[in-house]
């Protein structure tokens, strides 16, 4: 079986299956195989007393002993109650409404129970589990994915089942750096992953796979780094006149970490090789004024500017900046996201691929193939952590000589930044514009929430917004679009009753979301309640609350991130957060919140914390753009596959690595990509 093969030529898979996998990303085998689970489902054979964990499932082998009693409770409902034995615990099975249960078993016949334990008064309870005669479930761990539409666990679970049994998945890392880490094969690790067999298999395979992310990783940037040190002649940049004049006349004055980063660019575009440099600075740090003074130079040396964002709401936000930044000086701006209209679209990239357009901001629409630039001199990536190496190689490829600039809030410890930032030269912003108050944290158990909204009430009496925000919790989209939607309704109508509440979410089209971004901005819509669509780069100084529902749900750096969206201006602003703390982490982690404001100390205390932390579920911080690797805990594999990759690049044809000059995937499953045995 080829693993480029589209999904809808695999048997069983009809057309409205194939457009709902479609819609998760998955169109071709490969892409199946690698839909990572989200997490896993642990069922215990074992059951004692002593160390059973509440959140997970037991298959409980008794026999059944006696009816206890079958009632008519609340509500009309029916409540059956059965007595089994396992030898060794008495366990009380209940069911609701299935008075008929009681007539299935006969006195000391063996049975399963399968389903969650509760200790309630010393006694062993089970509420509806699913009875079995024999073992029910085949295996202990369960993979769970994220899902869509009328696609379940099964269905994935199921086609991945077809395809395995049906290939050999091909080994594709370097053999001695197999047999060195003590790696799984690849096919090992791709079943494990999908089924595992017990945790050990599955932590290994997913050892596995993080490696062979980091290295190919590792190796991307190499080849990046390679391309724009040796390979390719840079502009050389003149400092303009008109830059000297702009500088005066911006709306305030630099910080002195801002003046710094803009220096080091500035000195990088005289240079004769192209920039590669990360700014790096907290969120409200002020980086896009320094990537503003670049675009600007660039521009009046007469070559064109791509400036992109990860999303809609923040290309469109920096677009009008920019207007107003550059109106002073007729420097033209354009605008090409998604939802552009095809015909303004072809305007512009014709525009661009003669030279009459110079400065354009969008989002990935792009870094599709066919826009071709004229004489590009600077690409500027807005929030890097979520564009893959992969974009910023595509970028790369479309002029041989342009400077790459790319911006990130992202603070991760500085032994990491190392290694992940390999192919940059790094500015770092740390220092904040002055007059900025620390913003006040606060975490509220979930059933203390109202405490929040009231904090968001006065702050709003005064004349100021608030941001509400709420998880997508991926289970089930429909669900949590309904979620959201009775929390909109519950808000508007009690707390927030009198002031505007508006909803945004990511299933709105983009005009919807940009005219409601617009009147929050305009301050007509006081209170915005959305997922995390807001997360990155939102600019509205007026907002002072950010209130985060099921804050327990988030990473700490994107908690850090969420929260930066307010304390932008000159109003002392909140940030409540609102957490079930089922755990000792969960406190910590909110703990960390509250006392401090400092991006790299929350990102040094998330990675002692990771450590010590559950080690399954591949998706619960998916805030670095890696499928399956936390760079915060996976430090140790990121640094040895950094070395490795470096041994490997340099002993080794460029032909192995670099196919067709196209930047390689990132997880390779296929042997069409690297092949090295
Ligand atoms: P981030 O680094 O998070 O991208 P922004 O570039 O969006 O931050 O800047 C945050 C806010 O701070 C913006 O409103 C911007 O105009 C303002 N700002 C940036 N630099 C300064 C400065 N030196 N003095 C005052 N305000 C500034
Ligand atoms: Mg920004």
């Amino acid at each position: 079986m080829n693993l480029n093969l589209e999904i809808s030529k695999l048997k069983g898979v009809g057309p409205k299956t194939a457009e709902a996998l479609n819609r998760c990303g998955i169109y071709t085998i490969l892409d199946l195989l690698l839909y990572l689970p989200r997490d896993y489902e642990f069922i215990n054979n074992e059951f004692s007393l002593e160390d059973f964990i509440e959140a997970e499932k037991y298959s409980i082998k008794c026999k059944f002993i006696s009816v206890k009693s079958s009632l008519r409770v609340k509500n009309g409902k029916n409540l059956t109650t059965l007595i089994f034995n396992n030898g060794r615990y008495e366990i009380i099975g209940k069911w609701f409404n299935q008075p008929y249960i009681k007539n299935n078993f006969k006195k000391d016949e063996e049975v399963f129970l399968l389903g969650k334990v509760k200790v309630v008064n010393n006694r062993i309870e089970m509420i509806n589990p699913i009875i079995s005669k024999n073992l029910l479930q085949e295996r202990e761990i369960i993979a769970k994915y994220s899902l869509r539409d009328a696609i379940t666990n099964k269905t994935i679970s199921k086609l991945i089942h077809l395809i395995l049994d049906t290939i050999k998945i091909k080994e594709n890392l370097p053999i001695n750096l197999v047999k060195k880490y003590n790696l799984v094969s690849l096919d090992d690790a791709i079943r494990n992953i999908h089924f595992p067999e017990s945790s050990d298999a599955l932590k290994k395979s997913m050892n596995r796979l993080k490696f062979q992310e980091l290295f190919t990783y590792s190796l991307k940037l190499l080849t990046i780094k390679e391309h724009l040190r040796n390979e390719k002649q840079g502009i050389n940049f003149v400092m303009t006149q008109e830059l000297s004049m702009f500088k005066e006349c911006l709306p305030f004055q630099l910080t002195g970490a801002q003046n710094r980063a803009v220096r080091e660019i500035l000195m990088d575009q005289k240079r004769s090789y192209p920039m590669n440099r990360l700014v790096q600075g907290d969120v409200g740090s002020g980086k896009t004024i320094v990537a503003f003074i670049a675009a600007f130079n660039v521009y009046f040396n007469g070559y064109q500017v791509a400036f992109m964002a990860p999303t809609e709401i923040l290309a469109e936000q920096h677009y009008q900046e920019a207007l107003k930044l550059f109106e002073k000086f007729n420097v033209k701006v354009h605008l090409l996201t998604g939802s552009t209209k095809t015909a303004n679209k072809n305007l512009i990239k014709e525009k661009l691929k003669n030279g009459e357009a110079a400065i354009v901001i969008g989002t990935h629409a792009l870094i599709e193939d066919n826009v071709v630039f004229s004489n590009l001199g600077l690409v500027i990536t807005d929030e890097q952590h979520r564009f893959g190496v992969n974009q910023r190689g595509k970028l790369i490829n479309k002029n041989q000589a342009a400077d790459v600039l790319v911006m990130s809030a992202t603070p991760i410890p500085r032994t990491l930044a190392l290694y992940l930032y390999n192919d940059l030269d790094i500015s770092i912003i740390d220092e904040l514009p002055p007059g900025r108050k620390k913003i006040e944290t606060e975490y509220y158990n979930s059933s203390n929430r109202q405490q929040g909204y009231y904090k968001a009430l006065e702050e709003l009496k005064k004349g100021r917004q608030a941001y509400i925000v709420c998880p997508l919790i991926e289970e089930n989209e429909k669900l949590d679009l309904r979620s959201i939607e009775t929390l909109y309704e519950e808000l508007k109508n009690t707390y927030f009753a009198g002031f505007s509440v508006a909803i945004l979410h990511g299933k709105m089209n983009s005009k919807e979301k940009e005219e409601i971004m617009k009147e929050f901005k305009d301050g007509n819509i006081n209170v915005l309640l959305a997922t995390t669509v807001i997360e990155v780069g939102v600019n509205v100084p007026n907002a002072s609350v950010m209130i985060i529902e099921n804050a327990e749900r988030f990473g700490l750096s994107q908690l850090h991130q969420l929260r930066g969206r307010v304390g932008r201006g000159q109003y002392q602003s909140y940030c409540i957060l609102i957490a079930k703390a089922e755990n000792n982490i969960t406190r910590k982690r909110m703990e960390i919140m509250t006392k401090s404001n400092d991006g790299f100390f929350i990102s040094e205390q998330d990675m002692k914390l990771r450590g010590t932390g559950m080690i399954f579920g591949t998706k619960q911080h998916g805030d670095t753009g890696f499928m399956i690797a936390d760079v915060l805990r996976d430090g140790n594999i990121l640094r040895a596959a950094n070395i490795e990759a470096g041994l490997v690049y340099s002993s080794s044809r460029k032909e192995d690595i670099l196919i067709k000059g196209e930047i390689i995937k990132q997880i390779e499953v296929s042997e069409k990509y690297i092949c090295f045995n």
